[in-house]
């Protein structure tokens, strides 16, 4: 099963992700995980891309398609993948098509969670970690995940710990930045979202299948599966 998942920062895809790469055992490629392992490893396609990545920029196309194209080639993914962070933008869609449709590889699904983009950002401000587990899921914007209250602040809900908050959670501009290429309809993630939209609707072959991310994980999730299956 070959399947694009798309979302904003803060919508749940990486959790969504993770459930569905494991229920389908399937090769889960994330492109930013792979540049980061670049960056890390000290190669030249690292280098290359860490000056984009450290300015909240999308890096070239002309790094980007041949790195993902060559990766889905590896042998991990011939029982198929979960792409998640790419295509980002309508050109690396055309060329992921172009290329899936050259090599005779269908395309089954693809995800897309939507969320109003304030809702996404709040999330992303409202997400806390536990000093004692990093597993203690805790968003003083989430119902079902909110911090208990003491002494005029918040602790975890699990284990009464005390909690932190990411730097980069914290950072309106970042957050913006990365919304504002995902929301563009025109140029940016909405418009790659609406290329596959536009060939399931000419006969592709490949199902969409549209989730509200506004209820909790495992809301989203049953319904990820039921219509996966
Ligand atoms: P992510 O972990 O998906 O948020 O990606 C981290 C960073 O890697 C992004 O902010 C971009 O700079 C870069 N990146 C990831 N995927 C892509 C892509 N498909 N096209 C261009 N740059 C990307």
């Amino acid at each position: 099963m070959n399947i694009l998942i798309f979302g904003p920062n803060g919508s749940g895809k990486g959790t969504q992700g993770a459930i569905v790469q494991k229920k389908y055992n399937i090769s889960h490629i994330e492109s930013g995980v792979i540049f980061r392992e670049n960056i890390k490893g000290g190669t030249e396609l690292g280098a290359k891309a860490k000056e984009y990545i450290d300015r909240g920029e999308l890096v070239p196309d002309e790094i980007t398609i041949p790195m993902i194209l060559d990766r889905l080639q590896q042998n991990d993914c011939k029982n198929g993948w979960l792409l998640d962070g790419f295509p980002r933008n309508p050109r690396q869609g055309i060329a992921l098509k172009k290329a899936l449709d050259e090599a005779g590889i269908k395309l089954d699904y693809v995800i897309e969670i939507v969320l109003d983009r304030e809702i996404a950002k709040n999330r992303i401000m409202g997400r806390r970690l536990c000093v004692n587990d990093n597993n203690h899921p805790n968003n003083i914007y989430i119902d079902a995940i909110k911090p208990d209250e003491k002494d005029g602040g918040f602790v975890c809900r699990v284990c009464g710990g005390s909690l932190t908050a990411r730097a980069d959670d914290q950072d309106e501009g970042a957050i913006n930045k990365r919304h504002n290429i995902y929301y563009d309809s025109e140029k940016g993630t909405l418009a790659a979202v609406e290329f596959f939209k536009k060939t399931a609707a000419e006969g592709s072959g490949t199902k969409i299948i549209e989730l509200d991310g506004k209820p909790g994980v495992k809301e989203v999730s049953e319904e990820l599966m039921a219509k996966l299956s």
